[in-house]
């Protein structure tokens, strides 16, 4: 059987340890550190995201500033909303719930925050400081990974990844940060010919296509890590992923499960990112 990589705890430990961070931080630097989390209209999945943040941050020691805007808010509102919350000094980081209503443009938001405290690592600042090699905050996501990976015995370096989607958000970023610990990486996507002959290289395998189920054993070569990072719910409203677990798992080495795979370190990197923009300066 394979190594179920367990993200529940992973986070748990990864949170543990922020925990006494920021307790230490208090302690010693007088240091608080405060998150602002705004969230547009009434959207009921975004309301269990925001929900389960601002948990998170009380069980860490983060103060979480709540700001619900109605749906009908005007881009410059809360355009206006980010530059004081730029400007504040108290807080240390700004999350801006996504999707946004028809009326906001993303981009012009996601753009409109200090990069210094683009804890979510959406900025294009962030996403370039990345490319480079610089210091700069990641997408929680794929940084989740990569803690799943390291936190599991997983080696990297050297090793012929496959990245399954060229999101911003995870694609991409996911990519950049195989390639910073010295991975090959090969991403594919929509328009990738012979997808299985690709992805039938890697020796890790992450899947973000955003298709229940669709990866089944014929595209995952034996021995491979499958990282599978779809959330979904199937005809019995149950949680499901991009892959095909109960297919996949007997010819894998080590496989995410889910739930409780890399949906539980998106939270968990996003509380590390905020502690990071509290305690180290990013210029
Ligand atoms: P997306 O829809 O933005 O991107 C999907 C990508 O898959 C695209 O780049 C597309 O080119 C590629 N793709 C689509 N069909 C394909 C096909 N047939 N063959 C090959 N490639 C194909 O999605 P996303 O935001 O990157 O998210 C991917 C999945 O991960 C979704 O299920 C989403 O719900 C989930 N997700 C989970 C977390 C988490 O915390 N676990 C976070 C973000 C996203």
């Amino acid at each position: 059987m394979p190594q179920i990589i367990d993200g529940k705890a992973i986070s748990a430990q990864i949170k543990e340890e922020l925990q006494r961070k920021v307790a230490m931080l208090k302690k010693t630097q007088k240091t608080e550190i405060c998150l602002a989390v705004i969230q547009v209209g009434s959207d009921p999945a975004s309301t269990v995201y925001v929900g389960n943040k601002k948990k998170a941050c009380a069980y860490i020691g983060i103060e979480s500033l709540a700001y619900e805007l109605p749906e009908e808010t005007t881009q410059e509102e809360l355009l206006a909303l980010i530059d004081a919350l730029n400007h504040n000094d108290k807080v240390n980081g700004i999350l801006v719930q996504l999707p946004l209503p028809d009326q906001i443009h993303e981009d012009e938001v996601i753009r409109a925050i200090d990069p210094k405290k683009d804890v979510d690592g959406f900025h294009p600042q962030s996403v370039g400081a990345l490319c480079i090699g610089q210091p700069g905050f990641v997408s929680c996501t794929p940084a989740g990974i990569i803690q799943l990976l390291k936190r599991s015995g997983i080696k990297i370096a050297g090793k012929e990844c496959v990245v399954i989607g060229r999101s911003n958000i995870v694609g991409k970023p996911m990519a950049l940060l195989l390639i910073r610990e010295n991975a090959t990486v090969t991403v594919a996507h929509s328009r990738t010919e012979d997808l299985k002959e690709v992805t039938k290289r890697a020796d890790i395998l992450v899947v973000a296509v955003g298709k229940p189920k669709m990866i089944t054993r014929e595209y995952v070569k034996e021995g491979a890590v499958v990282i599978d990072v779809g959330i979904h719910r199937n005809e019995d409203n149950k949680l499901c992923g991009d892959v095909d677990y109960d297919d996949v798992a007997p010819v894998c080495s080590a496989i995410t499960p889910v739930p409780g795979g890399v949906g539980p370190m998106t939270i968990a990197m996003l509380m590390h990112n905020c502690v990071e923009a509290g305690t180290v300066r990013l210029e």
